[in-house]
């Protein structure tokens, strides 16, 4: 192990599987580490029963029934579902789909293919404060309109979206409304009657769960949303979703979900006071922006522009110390700078000036601490 592992606030990117979560999963590895699909013998029985006790765990969560949802290998194959599933059926009826433009990459990039493929996209542009306007979106809608698309809360700001409005428009234009609640999606309490949400995307491993597991809540009624499978094969997930299930890391989201459950209230308030000193304490000794700021925002996540730094390596700098991120980790790849920030038209110096902080369950008041003095020292540079 390296001498000197940074302070992790980067918890919007992922996060470390809780102990309780891995310990629920254990025993699927060894144990019981039948295929949940044999319906033959005892091995498969006790896979597809702990199987259906996660799925109904996560179900009651977000207020659907446990048949609404399908197991993925996480967001971004829900997202792809979803996207594309719903598209086919209806292939050369309605073709058009709206979307936000602080969108994750996972659905902008799923939504350009569909362009290349004779969709016809509008993206709809966020404002300064990362916000939507919902008059916008009502001008946006057409007979051709077949789905709308928004996020729930957005990864790299925190900024939560008005999903209740946006669900009740759809209602009523009888359109389809997709929602990626995967940064929102344990943080904040979600129910997807109240918010008329047609289909869910959302991931274990951002809410202490195991990587490489995910759900799409797919409406079963008013309307019956019905999606041609992405993945052909074995027949499993009602047909939606073929591929022998990864029942440990089913059973581990399952846990997670019940950690969220009991302790979302206490939990996020903690979390929020403690993002809340980070954000009053750096104001009073630093000239900083906050992106976003008098929005709706999550509880743990925080974008921070420094505006007197003057160096041109603000992460790697940071990094030493603490684990942050300049906007979305799933796109560290690319060097042409976040899509949200532009779209919240910051300018190139600006967003090199602009980092994400992230906290977690098991972020410490202590960490905060060091987290202020590293942000002080780095600007004083
Ligand atoms: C992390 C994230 C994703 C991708 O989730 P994976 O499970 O890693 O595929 C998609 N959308 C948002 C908003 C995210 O934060």
């Amino acid at each position: 192990m390296s001498a000197s592992r940074p302070i992790f606030l980067d918890y919007a990117s992922t996060t470390p599987l809780d102990e309780e979560v891995l310990a629920a999963m254990m025993p699927y590895f060894t144990t019981y580490y039948g295929n949940a699909s044999s319906k033959s013998h005892a091995f498969g029985w006790i896979s597809e029963d702990a199987v259906e006790i996660a799925r109904q765990e996560i179900a009651s969560f977000i207020a659907c029934i446990k048949e609404e949802l399908v197991f993925t290998s996480g967001a971004t194959e829900s997202i792809n579902l979803a996207l594309r599933g719903i598209t086919e059926p209806l292939a050369g009826l309605k073709n058009h789909i709206i979307a936000f433009a602080d969108e994750h990459r996972a659905v902008l990039d799923t939504l350009y293919d569909l362009e290349k493929r004779g969709y016809q996209i509008t993206l709809l542009p966020v404002d300064t404060n990362g916000q939507i306007n919902i008059s916008d979106l009502v001008d946006a809608i057409t007979e051709q309109t077949l789905l709308i698309s928004c996020m729930y809360a957005n990864n790299e700001t925190g900024v939560i979206h008005p999903v209740q409005k946006i669900g009740a428009i759809a209602k009523e234009k009888n359109k389809f409304f997709f929602c990626d609640a995967t940064q929102a999606f344990g943080k904040i309490p979600i129910n997807v009657q109240d918010d008329n949400i047609d289909m869910m995307a959302f991931s274990a491993h951002k809410i202490y769960g195991p990587k490489g597991v995910g759900a799409l809540y797919i409406r079963r009624k008013d309307p019956r949303v019905m999606l041609t499978p992405q993945i052909t094969g074995g027949s499993q997930e009602r047909n939606l979703r073929s591929g022998t299930l990864n029942v440990a890391g089913i059973v581990g989201f399952g846990k997670a979900v019940a950690r969220c459950k009991s302790n979302i209230i206490t939990e996020s308030e903690r979390i929020t006071e403690l993002r809340m000193f980070l954000e009053r304490t750096c104001k009073e000794y630093l000239n900083i922006t906050i992106q976003g700021e008098h929005t709706d925002r999550l509880p743990n996540i925080c974008n921070i522009t420094l505006n007197d730094y003057e160096g041109s390596t603000l992460i790697p700098a940071l990094c030493n110390k603490i684990a942050v991120s300049s906007g979305s980790a799933c796109n560290s790849g690319n060097t042409s700078g976040s899509h949200v920030l532009k779209a919240m038209e910051l300018t190139k110096e600006q967003m090199n000036k602009t980092f994400r902080i992230s906290l977690g369950r098991m972020t410490t008041k202590e960490e905060i601490d060091l987290a202020i003095e590293t942000i002080r020292l780095i600007n004083n540079k």
